[in-house]
């Protein structure tokens, strides 16, 4: 029997594709990109069209493990799902009797899934009392930049860039991330749009650019701040929105008089004339639009960074037009209803500490004391592989290999996070329950039907999270909720779950030209070039570069910056298992200029040593035009054990924190390479 089932892509991308499963007899043949779907047009990337290749994985994990090795060795053995659950909620039940904060929950957007993300989760862990944690690894700063700024997670609808006649791709590379905007992205420049790319690698997306800026890393402010000098030398402003719109722009006019092209062309490594060329081509073509990403906010300055490109479209007035603005996300936007979901009610008077997932490879290492808190007892990993992405691994790593901390790990496959657990439990993939779905790079809602039953032993995480909250004798009503009523609940009555489950997606009804007249959701409606909210806190009110912790070319025994961009069949760590996709990448790469490669005696193919401080990370090297001078890329994020060497980037990355929003500063980070011998 043949059916076609709706759902949705759960991976953590802007574009949140609306999928449709092809099933022959219980089992899925084909997921397509659903054409009804306007934002997704009927396509999927390389990595989803491959998605019943991931599902029906020789290794993926089919019934609950036990470790019978030593921690991190991957031996486990099969169990039943009574023997592990019964344990599981002993020790966690004994741990919680000394103090429920000493419990962990790590997760972050393996599944960006409202229901099977935090749905029951975070009601579990509520009523456990457990430690909270920061979820900030990807883009906390850009995130708080956007709030201090425009008031929250909103603007342009990407439908509009079509109609842009200037599209400036700050920090993105979405032929490899965003496919869907860079389709839109085509139809303007076919319309005769200019598309300019910042971005210090040169990407499959900047070579594709009208101009690409290759600008140093973290010095995204810098440039922000020397385009605006040149919209108030040029006086390509718009007054009349200023005065009505905005708040702070004396103060911020002042700022920016101190950042003439020139100086800004020294920080950024970019021709003043790029600075200027592109100030004149922002100031004077309408509509123009930005498309941000996060990928600049991963460094000190990130939240000022995409605050002081925030202030750009306010300043020129392309808020007025459809096709005029920014977009970094728009998941702001979406009615999410959190407290019916997530119940934080249950944690009644208890205030847990909140450990910050940046830093636990640090937090694993911390002993017991007044400020911290009991030691980290018990882990429990869901949606996530902190130990192949967390920052400074070597670290986390050690962390991992406590043989005092429990830990449990829901999933699809063994990963290098499930090599350290104690427990394994067998989690369904997308194809294989009920999910709902906001979007940050869209402003429909979707739904995800189950297209097949789950494989094997695997259970959706909800269910794994109820059969804890029942052994541990957690009888409130709430941990009884299904996961269609869960999936109704996210959204309350704000969206028609009717339409949802009649087509699968629902487009929220938002106006066109959000803030053409004001109207941010910031106190004052106002575009807060001056940010109260961040004086208060006794930070810089306004914008302003700050340069990062590992200034590139500050550091004779570190010359070289890295960034660590994601590799394009891979999206963060999920599909470095799937073979055809691997087979795509090859093999992880450090992508290094001809300048420096001759400098250190490196060519294409040569194994190379990149290290710092914190670790060393041995991967080939690509003598590649990708890289600008004094720049290295470590594609990422490969498994560590999938790599030559038993190691990944995050060897080299640090545990610092960025700005605001307390985000990780994964591309502020400087090393050295040096070759490798033949044998090595
Ligand atoms: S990863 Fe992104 S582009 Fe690919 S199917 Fe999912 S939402 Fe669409």
């Amino acid at each position: 029997m043949n059916a076609t089932v709706r759902g949705a892509c759960p991976h953590d991308c802007p574009d949140t594709c609306a999928l449709i499963t092809t099933v022959e007899n219980g089992v899925a043949i084909r997921v397509q990109g659903n054409p009804a779907h306007r934002h997704t047009d009927g396509a999927l990337c390389t990595k989803v069209s491959r998605y019943t290749e991931r599902s029906y994985h020789p290794e993926r994990l089919l019934q609950p493990l036990k470790r019978v090795g030593p921690k991190g060795s991957g031996h486990f053995e099969p169990v039943s799902w009574d023997t592990a659950l019964d344990d599981i909620a002993a020790r966690l039940t004994a741990i919680a009797a000394r103090d429920p904060q000493a419990i962990q929950p790590y997760s972050y957007a393996g599944t960006m899934g409202l229901v099977q993300g935090e749905g029951m989760a975070a009601r579990f862990f509520h009523r456990l009392g457990a430690a909270h944690l920061e979820r900030t690894i990807c883009a906390s700063a850009g995130a708080e930049g956007l709030m201090n700024t425009l008031g929250g997670k909103v603007g342009m609808k990407v439908e509009h860039f079509a109609e842009a006649k200037l599209i400036v791709i700050w920090g993105s590379n979405p032929i490899a991330s965003n496919l869907h905007f860079w389709r839109l992205a085509q139809q303007a420049k076919r319309d005769g749009a200019r598309l300019v790319c910042i971005d210090p690698r040169r990407s499959e997306t900047a070579e594709k650019c009208h101009e690409h800026l290759a600008l140093r890393p973290g010095t995204d402010a810098a440039l922000a701040l020397g385009l605006m000098h040149e919209l108030i030398q040029h006086d390509w402003l718009d007054h009349d929105y200023i005065a009505r719109h905005t708040e702070g722009w004396e103060g911020l006019r002042e700022r920016a008089l101190q950042w003439p092209p020139e100086r800004a062309a020294a920080v950024c490594g970019v021709p003043v004339q790029q600075i200027s060329a592109l100030a004149h081509a922002y100031g004077t073509t309408k509509p123009a639009a930005i498309r941000l990403n996060y990928g600049m906010q991963r460094v000190r300055g990130g939240g000022n960074a995409v605050r002081a490109v925030a202030c750009l479209p306010a300043l020129v007035g392309a808020w007025r037009h459809r096709a005029g603005g920014l977009l970094l996300s728009a998941s702001g936007h979406f009615p999410v209803q959190r407290a019916a979901l997530h119940r934080p009610d249950l944690l009644g008077q208890r205030t847990p500490r909140t450990i910050n997932m940046v830093t636990i490879g640090n937090d694993l290492l911390r002993e017991a004391s007044p400020d911290f808190g009991p030691r980290i007892e018990a882990l429990i990993v869901y949606n996530s592989n902190p130990v192949a992405v967390a920052p400074e691994s070597g670290k986390v790593v050690q962390g991992f290999a406590r043989e005092d901390l429990f830990t449990v790990v829901l999933e699809h496959f063994q990963t290098d996070t499930a090599d350290y657990a104690d427990y394994i439990l067998p989690a369904t993939t997308q194809l294989e329950h009920w999910d709902i779905h906001a979007s940050y790079g869209h402003t429909d809602v979707l739904l995800n039907r189950p297209a097949i039953a789950p494989l094997g032993q695997a259970r959706t995480n909800t269910d794994i999270f109820r059969a804890l909250a029942a052994r541990m004798g957690f009888d409130d009503p709430c941990f009884s909720e299904d996961d269609l009523s869960l999936c109704r609940t996210a959204f309350g009555d704000t969206v028609s779950f009717d339409q949802l489950m009649d087509q699968g997606y629902a487009t929220l009804d938002l106006p066109d030209a959000p803030f053409a007249h004001g109207g941010f959701p910031t106190a004052s409606g106002r575009c807060t070039f001056f940010s109260a909210r961040l004086a208060a806190q006794g930070q810089d009110g306004l914008p302003d570069h700050l340069p990062n912790f590992e200034v590139a070319g500050s550091s004779p025994q570190y010359p070289l910056a890295m960034i660590s961009p994601p590799a394009r069949n891979f999206l963060n760590s999920t599909f470095v298992n799937v073979q055809s996709l691997r087979d795509m990448e090859g093999e992880p790469l450090l992508e290094i200029h001809a300048d420096d490669a001759e400098a250190r005696g490196i060519q294409s193919g040569h194994m190379v040593r990149i290290f710092n401080d914190r670790g060393e990370y041995r991967c080939k090297a690509k003598v590649s035009s990708r890289a600008r001078p004094g720049v290295v890329n470590g594609l990422g994020v490969w498994w560590r054990k999938l790599g030559p060497f038993g190691t990944n980037v995050n060897e080299l990355t640090s545990q610092r924190l960025t700005d605001m929003g307390n985000g990780p500063v994964f591309y502020d980070c400087l090393v050295e390479v040096a070759g490798l011998p033949e044998s090595v």
